[in-house]
């Protein structure tokens, strides 16, 4: 068992005498009862990375949602069966990727990093054909945002650090109060 005290956004608690104790001990170095439930305090940093990482992968599933209904209904561009992989796999990833799984979380930046790029170059094209092409590129923008964030975003890492912290305490038979 390894020690990680170098995460600071969220913090455990023994139960039984409230003293701060790191989260892979087993014992707690106090009042040495056997640390089976540890208590969790989130912190501010840490609600915010929540908050952010559910807006960023909710929108982005409802920009995605869109398109597919649009595809299949509009131009006849996609077929049902096509949507429906592509949303079924969109979900699985942004699911894996909240959970924070970092391949997950990659493949989403690049996802979203390379679809923005794309979608500004497409809109530009289509500049002087539609007004569509505005929203596209708006769009597209906001996706290439939410790949930055994703990388840049402390909040961000701190939620992907404790959902893999949580992760690994299940895996421990750990719970939280
Ligand atoms: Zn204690």
């Amino acid at each position: 068992m390894n020690t990680q005290n170098t995460f600071e956004p969220v913090e455990f608690f023994c139960p039984n005498c409230g003293e701060k104790v790191n989260y892979s001990v087993t014992l707690c170095p106090i009042c040495n009862s056997v640390l089976s439930r540890v208590e969790v305090k989130l912190t501010r940093e840490l609600i915010k990375g929540r908050n952010l990482t559910r807006i960023i992968l909710i929108s982005s599933f409802c920009v995605i949602l869109t398109a597919n209904i649009l595809g299949i209904i509009v131009p006849n561009l996609r077929t049902l069966t096509q949507a429906f992989i592509t949303l079924v796999l969109t979900a699985l990833l942004f699911i894996f990727c909240y959970k924070g799984f970092a391949i997950a979380k990659w493949i989403t930046i690049i996802f979203l990093g390379v679809t923005g790029l794309t979608g500004i170059k497409l809109g530009i094209s289509l500049m002087s054909e539609t007004w569509f092409a505005l929203i596209i590129i708006v769009l597209a923008v906001i996706y290439v945002g939410f790949s930055m964030l994703l990388i840049k975003s402390k909040p961000v890492k701190y939620f992907q650090e404790y959902q893999r912290i949580k992760r690994k305490m299940s895996k421990e038979n750990k719970s939280y109060l």
